[in-house]
């Protein structure tokens, strides 16, 4: 199947890609970087301390929880080290899907597939919101699953929408399953002016503060420490000074 990547327009992927350093980017995702980068000039450091939140959160998943079915919706381009990486770190078999709604991230995914000569994982292209093609997923919905929603509910700027994809997901899963999420906090002046300058180059964007994050995750059971700054949950060494940081986030389970 072709992919049409429509160079000529800013996409999120490749935006955060050129922000971490990649080079699956293009003339229009540069310009765009550089204006938001302009509005919020530690954007860099808080994708990095993303990164290493899902990474956190992969080890806590697949160690302290067990779980060996991983969905992480809003994969991105691949980036060291990649959520199969850490998780099949803990346990080889652990079988991970990527799901993305963005054809460079298709394409990437293509040769990551073919190349990987361990463990199991498998790409879907599709977007968040058709959670019907979301639980088509190749995993076994009687055993627990985690759900990764990593950087991507900013995207989602309307609640009842988001709650409806959520509740959509969550009542397909069996108990033991997890919900990680980390999206744009409204608790940082960068943050809300980086959310602002996505949404100016038509990728509308919303921050929420921790109490809307909490409502995201209603029904369940959120771990320790609950909702905070990603740089803040389960930190496993230097964390940057929270200025800098621009996600909270948290992980729940379902009964
Ligand atoms: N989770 C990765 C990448 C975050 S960038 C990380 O935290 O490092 C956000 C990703 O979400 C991009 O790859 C973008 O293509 C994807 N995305 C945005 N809206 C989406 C939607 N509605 N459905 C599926 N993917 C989406």
């Amino acid at each position: 199947m072709a992919v049409d990547l429509n160079t000529s327009l800013p996409h999120s992927a490749r935006i955060y890609d050129f922000l971490l350093g990649g080079k699956d980017n293009f003339d229009a995702d540069r310009r765009a970087a550089a204006e938001i980068v302009k509005q919020s000039p530690s954007l860099p450091i808080s994708m990095r301390a993303n990164r290493d939140y899902l990474a956190r959160v992969g080890r806590y998943l697949a160690d302290d929880l067990g779980i060996r079915q991983f969905l992480d919706v809003g994969a991105g381009l691949p980036t060291s080290p990649n959520l199969h990486e850490v998780v099949q770190g803990v346990h080889p078999e652990s079988r991970v899907v990527y799901v993305d709604n963005d054809p460079i991230v298709l394409v990437h995914a293509r040769a990551l597939l073919t190349s990987s000569s361990h463990g199991s994982i498998a790409y879907l292209d599709a977007d968040l919101r058709d959670t019907a093609a979301v639980l088509s997923a190749p995993l076994d919905f009687s055993r627990p699953i985690a759900i990764t929603l990593v950087a991507i509910l900013q995207f989602i700027t309307d609640d009842q929408e988001a709650y409806r994809i959520i509740d959509a997901l969550l009542e397909r899963l069996a108990p033991g399953s997890a919900l990680a999420i980390s999206t744009v906090t409204a608790h940082n002046e960068q943050a809300v002016l980086g959310a602002k300058a996505y949404t100016a180059r038509g990728i509308p964007a919303r921050p929420r503060t921790d109490d809307e994050v909490r409502r995201l995750f209603r029904g369940l059971d959120l771990v320790d420490p609950g909702v905070t700054l990603v740089s803040r949950w389960r930190p496993a060494g230097p964390t940057p000074d929270d200025f800098h940081v621009q996600m909270s986030g948290g992980v729940a389970v379902k009964r």
